[in-house]
């Protein structure tokens, strides 16, 4: 008998996991114990499996089978080569979002990293290119295409090649969608591209203003309609402000016909631009958003919701999920602040590694370090590097060294709240382990309480 991997499965190694299944649609790998790791060596659809195998290995192939890991398959019938085994030296990476360009056509007035003034220098083909022979070597399986605006790239058709042709999934093109056009659309079929696109409506009638500039709404809105008759997936993020959270409401109403893949909705970060140009930032918690998680439920969740950077999540077909966790022992050894920042950070323009976006601007961005200087795997295999050491910062960490979240009734679930925030909003040496004001706000203000009366329990 003979059996094979499934296409989208890898059998790789890291730094402190030798043994794992790793996928590119999934964030973390699936651990695998040695016999295990032996037993799928061996589904590479040229090894015959006998009839005297012991009862592990059938245990094994009856699990692998069951989960949809392998199926049985004809002699020599190989699978890909890039699935077959490969270790990294350096610890583990799922993938990166990386902004290929700083350049961009608007100069939206909270720019995180000040798109349309392109402060970062952008790098040379030659160098791009090396970039993705980095996430390779690192074990990068996937990658999302990130600005400024990435149609201002003129490589960009050149990037997406090279990324297919070391089979590095594209799963996510962030676009401000002002330059979609139909031979946009005819090249990513040339390619048989298959990507969400990830886009921005920052309210209906409160757009062009964030935006700073007249008519793109408009425009961006007729993108959207296009994106989903062209068969692709889209995801639109909205962020409000202050003066333009009573437009939340007409917003969803839009997502929901144009049959928007998933909506994600937050708030203006007070970051990079958005710190001398929007006045009246805070809008982290509000009715309004209460009032939509009410609609929403009763339309019977139309698209998956992501509310405040997850703090409740909805998903097609009627359940909520909420960030919950009650394990204290867990909570205090193991859990890091925040587990995304390490498993896909953020390439900036000039090539800096940085947690996630939200550290643009900090006091810290400019001592990271820059993957034209030092190597992707390099920075991962060092567990003493600064940027190893922030995305380890675990939860026990900020309890130790800051009171007010230790003796906080919200800990377990809160967890100090995000550290870009944190490093964003406060002030002094300790400002990173001190208390993240966005979940802060939602959790002592009593929002998640109302938010989960709402949405009922997370399996209604
Ligand atoms: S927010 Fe996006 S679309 Fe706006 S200026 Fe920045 S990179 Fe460009
Ligand atoms: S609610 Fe505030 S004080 Fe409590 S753990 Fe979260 S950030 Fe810390």
């Amino acid at each position: 008998m003979y059996y094979k991997l499934y296409e989208p499965y890898r059998l790789r190694g890291w730094d402190g996991l030798p043994f794992c299944l790793a996928s590119p649609h999934a964030l973390t790998p699936r651990l695998l114990s040695q016999k295990e790791f032996a037993v799928l060596l061996c589904c590479d659809g040229m090894t015959e499996f006998g009839d005297d195998n012991d009862e592990s290995v059938e245990e094994i192939i009856s699990t692998m089978l069951q989960d949809r890991v392998i199926s049985p398959c004809e002699a020599q019938s190989s699978i890909l080569d890039y699935q077959k085994v490969r270790k990294h030296p350096n610890g583990h990476i799922h993938g990166v979002i990386w902004s290929i360009t700083g350049d961009c056509n608007l100069r939206c007035k909270h720019c995180y990293m000040s798109g349309g003034r392109n402060k970062y220098t952008d790098l040379t083909k030659n160098q791009l290119f090396d970039m993705i022979a980095q996430f390779e070597e690192a074990g990068v399986m996937e990658v999302e295409l990130s600005g400024g605006e990435p149609q201002m790239s003129p490589y960009l058709w050149e990037i997406v090649d090279e990324l297919l042709r070391r089979n590095i999934v594209i799963s996510h093109f962030h676009t401000n969608a002002m330059l979609l056009d139909d031979e946009f659309f005819s090249e990513m079929k040339k390619r048989n591209l298959f990507w969400m696109f990830d886009s921005s409506l920052d309210g209906v009638g409160t757009h062009d203003s964030l935006r700073g500039t007249p008519g793109v709404e408009k425009t961006a809105i007729a993108a959207f309609y296009k994106i989903r008759e062209q068969g692709y997936p889209l995801l639109v993020n909205s962020k409000f402000h202050a003066d333009s959270v009573p437009a939340a409401l007409d917003t969803y109403a839009l997502m929901k016909g144009i049959g928007v893949t998933a909506w994600k909705v937050s708030f203006v970060f007070p970051i990079g631009e958005a710190v001398s140009n929007v006045s009246s930032v805070p809008a982290i918690t509000c009715d309004e958003y209460l009032e939509l998680l009410k609609r929403y439920k009763a339309d019977g969740n139309p698209f998956e919701l992501n509310l405040i950077e997850g703090v409740a999540k909805g998903y097609r077909g009627g359940s909520f999920a909420f960030w919950e966790n009650d394990k204290e022992d867990v909570f205090n050894q193991q859990r890091v602040s925040c587990g995304l920042c390490r498993n896909r950070p953020y390439i900036l323009p000039d090539s800096t590694l940085v947690p996630c976006i939200g550290w643009v601007s900090t006091p810290v961005q400019k001592l990271l370090p820059k993957l034209i200087n030092m190597p992707l795997s390099e920075i991962y295999a060092d567990s003493g590097s600064l940027f190893r050491k922030l995305v380890g910062i675990k939860v026990s960490d900020i309890t130790e060294q800051n009171a007010e979240c230790r003796d906080c009734e919200h800990k377990l679930t809160c967890g100090g709240g995000c550290r870009a925030d944190a490093l964003a909003t406060n002030h002094g040496n300790d400002a990173i382990y001190r208390r993240g004001m966005m979940m802060c706000g939602v959790y002592k203000g009593g929002f998640m309480e109302k938010v989960q009366e709402i949405c009922g329990n997370r399996a209604n």
